[in-house]
C-alpha cells in the first residue's frame, strides 16, 4: 500500500499551517513552524505571493488530504463518492474522512495524531464490535464500538497517547471510555462536528472542473 514516507514537518512547511502530524511535538515550541513558517527548499523563503484562484483551491483539497493522511486517488474518491450521494458535497466528503478508522483511534485517544493513529490500525491492535481490523481507510457506523486490543493497552505510545487525550476533547458523534481506552460511534459526523480549518467548498470546485 502506497504512503508517504518523507518527513512530515516538510507537508505543514509546502501548507503554510499545522497538520498536526507529529502528536505532543505539534502543540509545544519544538514544531519548525513556530520558527520557520515558511515552504521547505532553496526558494521556499521567496514565495510571498498571496495565493488566489486555482492556487487557493488546489492548498485547501492539499491541506485535508494531507492532514487526514491519504493519498491522492483515495482522496479523490471519496470525493466521487461524495458527488454521487444526496446532500452537500463538500459536507459527505470530510464526513467520509472523519469516519476513517484511523481517524476515529486518533479522535478517541488512541494514538497522538492521525499518522500514528495509522500505525497503530494498520499493526492490527484495533477492534470494532470485538473483530480486529486492520485496515486504516475502514468507515465506521453509528453504533459501532471502537477499542484497543488487550495486549495493545500496555505498549508505550498507547500509554502516552491515553495521557495526550486528556487535553484533546472527545467530538461530540463519538463517545469515549478513556479507562477501557473504547468508544461509540453515537451519530455520523456533521461539518458543524468537525474542527477543520479547511475550506471544503474550494476542494469541491477544484474537483468538479
Ligand atoms: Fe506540523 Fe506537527 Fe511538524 Fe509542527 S510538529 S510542523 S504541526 S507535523
Amino acid at each position: 500500500m502506497a504512503r508517504y514516507t518523507g518527513a512530515v514537518c516538510r507537508l505543514c512547511r509546502r501548507e503554510g499551517t499545522k497538520l498536526f502530524l507529529k502528536g505532543a511535538k505539534c502543540t509545544s515550541d519544538r514544531c519548525p513552524l513556530e520558527k520557520r513558517n515558511f515552504a521547505p527548499g532553496q526558494h521556499g523563503k521567496d514565495r510571498k505571493a498571496k495565493i488566489v484562484g486555482y492556487g487557493l483551491q488546489l492548498h485547501e483539497k492539499q491541506k485535508a488530504k494531507r492532514m487526514y493522511f491519504t493519498l491522492e486517488g483515495q482522496f479523490r474518491a471519496y470525493y466521487e463518492k461524495a458527488s454521487r450521494a444526496q446532500g452537500v458535497t463538500g459536507e459527505l466528503l470530510i464526513q467520509q474522512l472523519e469516519r476513517r478508522l484511523d481517524n476515529v483511534a486518533f479522535r478517541l485517544g488512541f494514538a497522538m495524531s492521525r499518522r500514528q493513529a495509522r500505525q497503530v490500525v494498520r499493526h492490527g491492535h484495533v477492534t470494532v464490535n470485538g473483530k480486529k481490523v486492520n485496515i486504516p481507510s475502514f468507515q465506521v457506523n453509528v453504533g459501532d464500538e471502537i477499542a484497543i486490543r488487550e495486549a495493545a493497552k500496555k505498549m508505550i505510545i498507547v500509554e502516552q497517547a491515553a495521557q495526550f487525550a486528556a487535553s484533546n476533547p472527545v467530538p461530540a458523534w463519538l463517545e469515549a471510555n478513556f479507562e477501557n481506552m473504547s468508544g461509540r460511534v453515537l451519530s455520523l459526523p456533521g461539518r458543524k462536528d468537525v474542527n477543520l480549518p479547511v475550506n471544503e467548498q474550494l476542494i469541491v470546485e477544484l474537483y468538479s472542473k
